[in-house]
């Protein structure tokens, strides 16, 4: 019998709880550690149709890379969609877990997951944390060749299946050395810079933020869905190793908020 501590802790071993960021709210946000593994559903976001899709599949844990609550619930009653989540997971006896910051952080976290879509050789951490040498914030590799920005524009677009890409100006020249960082990476930019990478990849820019380029590096925004969206499969490989008592699912939902036209 698998337990869900049994996951948890097997999660926290690979992405350590200590390595998420301090608005964060990493770990097991529902749920009886003690409770019997039924099935689990791996989902980007756990919104309240990813809880609805676990019922459906028999699954009692969802693993996701968002955490549905951040800051704290004062009153439960339903009012937005991150109560009505807590409640109807409550309700069916289905538990929450994140594993958000924490698995971007580490060296064969999202972003590896993003430098794999790319093939990206020769990568190292953008920006470390404080005292680690394998653990910190984006990640920065070369392509096996360099292409032109525009066939990498199409090559990102393909490998991301993202439906607009969203660039600063292009300065005419080859692209090797590309800056990923899944999520919002705007705060990124000047580590970015200052690795010589010809483009960085990441989501979540605002206008002005583009101008920061300065036309050192092309900035490729390809939406925060679309950059994460690999961390499920990041999830289930890591867990279909160490796991085979229950079924382990992709969620079908699409929680991205955003449409395109
Ligand atoms: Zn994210």
């Amino acid at each position: 019998m698998t337990r869900i501590q049994d996951i948890t802790q097997a999660l926290e071993y690979w992405a350590p709880l200590n390595y998420q960021e301090s608005y964060d709210n990493a770990g097991l946000i529902i749920g009886n550690p003690e409770q019997e593994v039924k099935g689990v559903l791996i989902a980007l976001d756990s919104t309240e149709d990813v809880v609805e899709e676990a019922i459906n599949v028999g699954a009692n844990v969802i693993i996701a890379h968002h955490p549905i609550v951040f800051s704290g619930l004062k009153k439960i009653n339903g009012s937005n969609y991150v109560e009505r989540t807590v409640i109807k997971a409550i309700k069916n006896d289905v538990a929450i877990y994140a594993c958000h910051t924490n698995l971007d952080a580490i060296i064969d976290g999202v972003n590896a997951k993003i430098s794999d879509l790319l093939g990206l050789e020769n990568r190292s951490i953008l920006k470390l944390f404080h005292g680690e040498d394998e653990v910190g914030s984006g990640m920065v590799g070369d392509l096996p060749k360099a292409i032109s920005e525009m066939d990498f524009l199409h090559l990102v677009k393909k490998r991301f299946s993202a439906d607009t890409l969203r660039y600063t100006r292009l300065l005419n020249k080859p692209v090797q050395k590309v800056a990923v960082c899944g999520g919002s990476g705007s705060f990124l930019l000047e580590d970015a810079i200052k690795s010589e990478a010809d483009v960085f990849i990441t989501s979540d820019f605002k206008y002005h933020q583009f101008f920061d380029a300065e036309n050192k590096i092309v900035v490729i925004d390809i939406g925060h869905y679309e950059a994460e969206i690999c961390s499920q499969e990041l999830i289930y490989d890591y867990l279909s190793k160490k796991f085979t008592t229950f079924a382990l699912r992709f969620s079908k939902v699409n929680t991205n908020p955003i449409n395109y036209l």
